[in-house]
């Protein structure tokens, strides 16, 4: 049994990651999906509603968990027997950040392991960033997003 982790901030999931999670699924027996809080980021959705987002938009994918995780990593995957990271790559500049993380938890937990999935070239341009930028200045991110994520901001925004 081989669990594994895509951990994220996901403010808000984009198309992008749902690519990676339906691939990580086929690969793993579980997948978790860990929200968290990023320190260097200001979110535009508080982790309730990103984690609610997220369980809506993998709801069709078997052996899924949606988690909110803080603090280290690599101390909840060892608290619940995680043994590695799934991140997707978009380029080189992906690359270069992710190997200083993968190198960062190897060396400090040689148990763990980082994986890495080329994500789809169509999806190359999306982040959650661009989508944030356009929700900002009410533009249409709805080819962008998971349409779970367009149902819910459109209501949330007649609401207020
Ligand atoms: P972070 O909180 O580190 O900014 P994100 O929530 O933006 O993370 O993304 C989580 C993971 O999804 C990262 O591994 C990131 O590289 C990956 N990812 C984001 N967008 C895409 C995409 N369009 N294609 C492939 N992987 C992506």
């Amino acid at each position: 049994m081989i669990r594994a982790i895509c951990p994220g901030s996901f403010d808000p999931v984009t198309l992008g990651h749902m690519d990676i999670f339906q691939r990580a699924v086929k690969i793993f027996d579980e997948l978790y999906i860990g929200v968290f809080n990023n320190i260097r980021k200001t979110p535009l959705l508080p982790a309730e509603e990103r984690i609610e987002l997220l369980r809506q938009s993998v709801a069709g994918l078997s052996n899924v968990k949606v988690v909110a995780c803080d603090g280290l990593l690599a101390d909840y995957m060892l608290a619940n027997d995680i043994r590695v990271i799934v991140r997707g790559l978009r380029s080189v500049t992906d690359y270069e950040y992710e190997q200083g993380q993968a190198q960062i938890i190897k060396s400090l937990h040689p148990e763990l392991d980082t994986m890495f999935l080329l994500g789809k070239p169509e999806y190359n341009s999306y982040s959650s960033s661009v989508v944030r930028e356009i929700i900002r200045f009410h533009g249409d991110y709805s080819r962008l997003v998971p349409h779970e994520v367009v149902e819910y901001l459109n209501e949330k925004n007649n609401r207020a």
